[in-house]
C-alpha cells in the first residue's frame, strides 16, 4: 500500500468554469486523504491534469500541457494523471500516443483516482475511463478568489447543436439533486458573488422533478446567509419563462445579469445549427427582459463562420447586434470537429474568412460597449471589489453587468478597499471595454 499522505499533489485544470468545479472537487478527495498540495508543479509528487476536449484549440492546449509536463519534469514527478474530457472522448486515440501519461479517468471516474494510483505505483499504466466510480462530495478547495465562486448544478446537453461535441462528450444533461446543492453551496464559506453554471442552466431539475426547477432551487439558494448574491451564466434563450424572469427581477439576490448564449442571429443558420429560435424570437425575447427586469445586462455568444454562412448573414449578426445592442458578447470562429454533424456539411468557410468576421463583429458590439459604458462616466457604480492589480498600482473589481473572467473590469483607487466588498465608484473613463475611477473617499496626495 503507498502512503500517500507522503506524497505531494498538483493539479492543472484547463477548459471552462465547469471543469473548475470538477477539479476543485478533485482537490478536496486528495486533501482529505491527508496528502499535500501545491500549486507548484514542479514540487509535485503526482500531477495531475485535468483537461477539456470540446475543441480541436483545446485538444491541442492539453497534449501540449501533458508533453511539456513530462519534458520538463522535476526530480519529484512520478505519477502523471489525465482526467476529464479528453480521455473520456479520445482514450482509443491518445492512450497509445502518450506515453508519458500514467492514469487515464474520464469525467465520471474521479472517485478511483487513489485505486488507480495505487496500480500505477505497482508498475502498470492505468486505464479507468469509464469506470463508473464518480466523486460524491459537497466540499470543494476554492481555487477562485475567496470571495467568489463556481457552483455547477448539472453536467452533460441534450441540445444537441450539431457544431457541439459536448453532449458526445458529457453525455445527456444530468441535474444534481437540489439538496446536494444546497449543501455545496452552504460548505463554501462567505461568498459575495456565487456563480450558476452548467452546459445549460435553464433546463436545471426537468430530469430530476419532472419540471423546470431552477425557481424553486434560486428559492432556496438565495435563503442561505453565507450567499450574498447569485449570478446566472448559461440560459438557453427558449427555455427563459414568465417565472425565472420575475424571480430574477424580484429576488435581491440575483445579479440583474443573463448570459443567454445566441450563437447567430440568423434562422436559416441557426436552423442548421439545431439551435431553437429565431432572430424575430430574440429580438422579442430581449425586448421582454428589458421591459421586465430594471436596469438588466444581457451577455451572448455568437459562431461566425459555420459551414456556408454568407457575408451577408455576416452583415444581418452586424444590424442584429446593433438592434439587440446587448451589453457584452463574446465571437468565435466556427471550429470544424471531427465527429459532429456540421463537420460534414457542404460550404466550409476558410480560416482568413471567419477571422475577418470576428473581427468584424467585435467591431461593431465595441461601439456599442462603448455607448453603454459611456453612460456611466461621472456617475457612481457599485463596485464588486476583486483584489488588487499590481501591475497598474489600484484595486480592480467589477461592476454588476460584468462576470469573472469575460468580462470587463473596473480600475479603480481608494483610500482602502477589501476584496469581496463592495464599493461606489466614481466612473471618470473606459477604454471601450474596462472602465476606470476611484472611490469618494480616495485622496491623491
Ligand atoms: S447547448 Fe449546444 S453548444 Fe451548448 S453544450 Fe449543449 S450542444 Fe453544446
Amino acid at each position: 500500500m503507498i502512503d500517500f499522505t507522503q506524497k505531494t499533489f498538483g493539479v492543472i485544470s484547463l477548459g471552462c468554469d465547469k471543469n473548475r468545479v470538477d477539479s476543485e472537487k478533485m482537490l478536496q478527495l486528495i486533501r482529505v486523504k491527508g496528502c499535500t498540495l501545491t500549486d507548484d508543479e514542479e514540487q509535485a509528487n503526482v500531477l495531475i491534469i485535468n483537461t477539456c476536449a470540446f475543441l480541436n484549440q483545446a485538444r491541442k492546449e492539453a497534449i501540449e500541457t501533458i508533453v511539456s509536463c513530462s519534458a520538463e519534469r522535476s526530480d519529484k514527478l512520478e505519477k502523471i494523471v489525465v482526467t476529464g474530457c479528453l480521455p473520456q472522448k479520445f482514450i482509443g486515440e491518445i492512450y497509445e500516443g502518450l506515453p508519458e501519461v500514467d492514469v487515464f479517468l474520464g469525467i465520471d471516474d474521479y472517485g478511483s483516482l487513489f485505486d488507480a494510483l495505487e496500480k500505477s505505483y505497482e508498475g502498470d499504466r492505468v486505464n479507468m475511463v469509464a469506470c463508473g466510480q464518480s466523486l460524491v462530495t459537497d466540499r470543494r478547495v476554492l481555487t477562485t478568489p475567496c470571495h467568489y465562486a463556481y457552483l455547477k448544478i448539472a453536467d452533460g446537453c441534450n441540445n444537441f447543436c450539431t457544431y457541439c461535441l459536448i453532449p458526445s462528450i458529457r453525455g445527456r444533461y444530468r441535474s444534481y439533486p437540489m439538496e446536494d446543492l444546497l449543501s455545496e453551496a452552504a460548505g463554501l464559506g462567505e461568498i459575495s458573488e456565487l456563480i450558476l453554471v452548467a452546459q445549460d442552466v435553464t433546463r436545471y431539475g426537468i430530469d430530476l422533478y419532472e419540471k423546470k426547477y431552477l425557481v424553486n432551487f434560486l428559492k432556496n439558494l438565495t435563503k442561505l446567509d453565507n450567499i450574498k448574491s447569485v449570478r446566472l451564466l448559461y440560459c438557453y434563450p427558449d427555455m427563459i419563462d414568465d417565472e425565472l424572469i420575475a424571480e430574477i427581477r424580484d429576488n435581491p439576490k440575483i445579479v440583474k445579469y443573463m448570459d443567454i448564449p445566441l450563437q447567430h442571429s440568423e434562422d436559416r443558420v441557426l436552423k442548421l445549427m439545431n439551435r431553437r429560435g429565431s432572430r424575430q424570437g430574440y429580438l422579442e425575447l430581449i425586448e421582454k427582459l428589458r421591459q421586465s427586469i430594471d436596469g438588466l445586462a444581457i451577455r451572448s455568444t455568437f459562431i461566425t463562420g459555420f459551414p456556408s454562412e454568407t457575408e451577408e448573414e455576416c452583415d444581418s449578426m452586424c444590424d442584429f447586434l446593433r438592434l439587440a445592442k446587448l451589453t457584452n458578447c463574446g465571437f468565435f470562429a466556427y471550429s470544424r470537429e471531427v465527429g459532429t454533424p456540421s463537420y460534414k456539411l457542404k460550404g466550409q468557410i476558410p480560416y482568413g474568412v471567419k477571422r475577418r468576421r470576428v473581427k468584424k463583429l467585435y467591431e461593431v458590439q465595441s461601439e456599442i460597449s462603448s455607448a453603454y459604458l459611456d453612460g456611466f462616466i461621472n456617475k457612481s457604480v457599485k463596485v464588486l471589489c476583486d483584489g488588487i492589480d499590481y501591475d497598474r498600482g489600484c484595486f480592480v473589481g467589477r461592476a454588476y453587468f460584468s462576470a469573472p473572467e469575460i468580462d470587463g473590469k473596473v480600475y479603480f483607487n481608494a483610500a482602502d478597499a477589501v476584496q469581496g466588498e463592495w464599493y461606489e465608484v466614481n466612473i471618470v473613463s473606459h477604454d471601450g471595454y474596462d472602465m476606470f475611477g476611484a472611490t469618494g473617499d480616495y485622496c491623491d496626495e
